[in-house]
């Protein structure tokens, strides 16, 4: 086996190199067509190959073959989607001084179980779905809390669970704290959705997401701003998308789609940058496999209603078997984080893929970038340009530029970021468990 770190190594290529080489197997080093890759971790921290179907090992026990060091920008031009991964990670550790206090903070009992929480947003607090479909809003170490409204959405007394697809009644609040809505995930029939105006009370949207295998996805929704407004993403079909004013409805994104157009496309759980340039979507298409997409939420806004079909931002760069419904979190405008490492949820290993989008003006018309790390696993969240990850040990918090684990929080699950607030938190026994983010 040849040393793959190389990092010092001038580049076959022979370009100037503003970051760290990429090294390469023979194929892609001389094809003239990017070729599907594979990451191959070379067991030494992060450091990795990229190699072509070819040259893959059928095992992670499988030796590494020779391989020559590119510039990023060339070994990117040589590489195309990403297949798998191969080989293991060594651990790398940078700990930092970090307060690893939780808050516990008891709900008032006279409240009752809660079904949800979401952050309250600027307006302050959390907002709480309790199981009468009541909206509060309260704040951690208060007696009391605030009506503001009641859905009228609840789960069916009927809905099955499917594997680790678990029908739940979902609460989602926009950053301004005005709107929020109530949403069945993962039910095996129609799915339902009520968007509410917590200033009024008043039920400003009534959400429908299809019929057609329902139960597979949560209920495709994201809150986002655009030009001062507050703005609706949400699914009206199984593969379709649609944006909406939350204040009464109105359709942004008014298209029709004939045959040539519709996609075969399961629209999974979306995340939009904070930015709110761009979005992704965690959906899925037949055999099945997973098919984390993203496209420029600015281009479908302001130019395309089509761009959520078959834009020119569209992106499809993943197709891991079996694999949806996982760890997703954009870093910051640029990089989108993915849980698990492996390209089939039945061989999966915890740990985070990154994709970057080189391109900073909006579009995404330029190559994806791929690193890897292993350690990440359970729901993600990110705080300046950090991944955070709540795995089954505890909170973890990650460099996403090389992968190292900066410090760990053991014993605490978050499951929810109150930005304003700077906290991570859960529902834990009747309580919220809250961490400052230090
Ligand atoms: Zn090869
Ligand atoms: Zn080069």
């Amino acid at each position: 086996m040849n040393d793959p770190r190389g990092t010092t190594a001038a580049p076959a290529c022979g370009h100037h190199l503003t970051s760290a080489p990429v090294p390469v197997c023979e194929h892609l080093l001389t094809t003239t067509e990017p070729l599907y890759q594979y990451v191959h971790f070379t067991g030494d921290g992060t450091g990795q190959a990229r190699v072509c179907q070819d040259c893959v090992p059928p095992t992670d026990v499988g030796p590494m073959v020779r391989v020559t060091p590119l510039c990023a920008p060339c070994a990117d031009a040589a590489t195309r989607g990403l297949l798998g991964t191969r080989g293991h990670p060594g651990p790398v550790e940078r700990p930092r001084p970090t307060d690893p206090t939780v808050v516990r903070s008891p709900l008032p009992t006279a409240l009752g179980p809660v079904t949800d929480l979401a952050p309250g947003g600027a307006a302050g607090g959390w907002l709480l779905l309790l199981t009468d479909g009541t909206l509060v809003r309260w704040h951690p170490g208060d007696e009391h809390w605030q009506e503001l409204a009641r859905t009228t959405v609840a789960l069916p007394p009927d809905a099955r669970t499917w594997g680790d697809m678990v029908p739940a009644l979902r609460l989602h609040a926009g950053a301004d704290g005005r709107y929020a809505a109530v949403v069945q995930d993962h039910v095996d029939e129609e799915s339902l959705g009520q968007v509410l105006d917590l200033t009024t009370g008043a039920v400003t949207m009534s959400l429908s997401g299809g019929t057609y295998r329902t139960y597979t996805v949560p209920f495709s929704l994201a809150f986002t701003e655009h030009q001062g407004r507050t703005l609706l993403v949400h699914r009206t079909d199984w593969n379709r998308l649609d944006v909406s004013d939350p204040a009464d409805g109105t359709l942004l994104t008014d298209r029709e789609l004939d045959e040539d157009r519709s996609l075969d496309y399961f629209h999974g759980a979306l995340h939009v940058s904070p930015d709110g340039r761009r979005i992704a979507d965690d959906g899925w298409i037949w055999q099945p496999v997973g098919a984390p997409s993203l496209w420029s939420l600015h281009h479908w806004l302001t130019e395309n209603p089509y761009e959520s079909e078959d834009g020119p931002s569209r992106r499809d760069p993943l197709q891991p078997d079996y694999l949806w419904n996982r760890p997703m979190v954009w870093l910051d405008g640029e990089r989108l984080a993915l849980g698990g490492l492996g390209d089939d949820s039945a061989w999966l290993r915890p740990g985070a893929l990154v994709l970057h989008v080189d391109d900073l003006a909006g579009a995404l018309n330029t190559p994806l970038r791929l690193t890897a790390f292993a350690g990440p696993d359970g729901p993600f969240f990110a705080v300046d340009g950090l991944l955070y990850a709540a795995t089954p040990e505890g909170l973890t918090v990650w460099d996403p530029t090389d992968g190292a684990r900066l410090a760990t929080v053991p014993g605490f699950h978050p499951t929810h970021h109150h930005r304003p607030a700077g906290e991570l938190a859960s529902l834990v026994d009747g309580a919220l468990h809250r961490w400052t983010i230090n």
